[in-house]
């Protein structure tokens, strides 16, 4: 069974920067304004959460790492319109499967925290008092210890801690109200990467620098002409002058961090088509659907989405994304 459980959540915890994605939305979820984040030997020694959000209770502490629990979900028929990012209860407890959970959390009007730590799905002990500040912090310790082929392929591949800054990079650009931050345990100071800004252009300027946020061009669009779809989409599309040789597309579906590959692919067509000498784009994006019309959990990690009304929501973009470059190249 123990076997079984690992391989599943080997599954939803593939590499590191998943582990760090999960915990990341779990503190989003939770209302946090500042989202910290260090890691040591890119996440598999250490990966370490904190945030300021609402934290945990004490009495859901001992059911928080079982598979399937999760404070978001009432009922089966809010699966159909999930409106946090977590909704399996899943995350957390397939943590503990491959690696060491340790949690600690303070709720509002408390005088002290709890800390409590979870191995294959369940608390070792019970949850000792101790000192906290304000909201929760996870760490996950010796990540794969119990797969040592993803251990070595790992250590072997390219540095997950370069993704992990990216991904707290795209959280950022979507949520300005949010200060994030991700350093390398034990690094000095100056080696935080550090995130916080008050507007969209901002973080877009302090993320991937002023080369890129000069030459972007603002892009919206809706569909509330038909009473069924519901469609509003915001963002910055590069234009002519941007070059870089790979696509960048951060895109948001109702405030979650997803990949939508057909969408992608579509943009980068008018690009070809309407600018054939411009490099690959720069995309932000931010959509919001009815939450029914977005089925995220086709995929275990929850990366693809699949939507309802998919073509029309193509179309729409691309004809305003088109407008928009040819505007721009006048
Ligand atoms: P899900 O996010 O799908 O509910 P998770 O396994 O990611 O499942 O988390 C389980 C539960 O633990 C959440 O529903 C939430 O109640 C609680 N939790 C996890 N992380 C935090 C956090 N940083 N702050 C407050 N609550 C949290
Ligand atoms: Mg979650």
């Amino acid at each position: 069974d123990s076997v079984v459980n690992r391989i599943a959540a080997g599954e939803v915890i593939q590499r590191p920067v998943l582990a760090v994605k999960e915990l990341v939305e779990n503190s989003l979820d939770a209302g946090s304004t500042s989202v910290n984040v260090a890691v040591k030997d890119s996440g598999l020694k250490l990966i370490q959460v904190s945030d300021d959000g609402h934290g945990i209770r004490y009495e859901d502490l001992p059911i928080l790492c079982e598979r399937h629990t999760t404070s978001k979900l009432s009922k089966y028929e809010d699966l159909q319109s999930i409106k946090s990012m977590g909704f399996r209860g899943e995350a957390l407890a397939s943590m503990t499967y491959v690696g060491h959970v340790m949690v600690t959390t303070i709720t509002k009007g408390q005088l002290h925290g709890y800390r409590a730590s979870y191995r294959d799905g369940v608390m070792e002990n019970e949850p000792k008092a101790c000192a906290a500040v304000k909201g929760t912090q996870i760490m996950v310790e010796n990540l794969f210890y119990n797969m040592i082929a993803r251990r070595k392929t790992l250590q072997n591949s390219s540095d997950d801690y370069t993704k992990i800054v990216d991904l707290l990079s795209r959280f950022a650009i979507h949520h300005t109200s949010v200060s994030f931050s991700c350093r390398k345990y034990g690094a000095s100071r100056s080696d935080v990467h550090s995130i916080a800004t008050t507007s969209r252009m901002d973080s877009i300027r302090t993320v991937y620098g002023v080369s890129v946020a000069r030459n972007l061009i603002k892009i919206e669009a809706s569909d509330n002409d038909s009473s069924t779809s519901l469609f509003e989409m915001v963002g910055f599309i590069s234009n002519s002058n941007y070059v870089a040789k790979k696509t960048t597309m951060v895109l948001f579906i109702n405030d979650r961090l997803v990949e939508c590959s057909a969408l992608k692919r579509a943009i980068e067509i008018v690009y070809s088509a309407t600018l054939p000498k411009a490099s690959k784009p720069f995309i932000y994006m931010s959509i919001v659907l009815p939450p029914e019309h977005v089925d995220v959990n086709v995929h275990p990690t929850k990366r693809e989405v699949s939507l309802l009304n998919l073509e029309v929501i193509i179309e729409k973009v691309q004809s305003v994304v088109e407008s928009k470059l040819r505007d721009s190249d006048e």
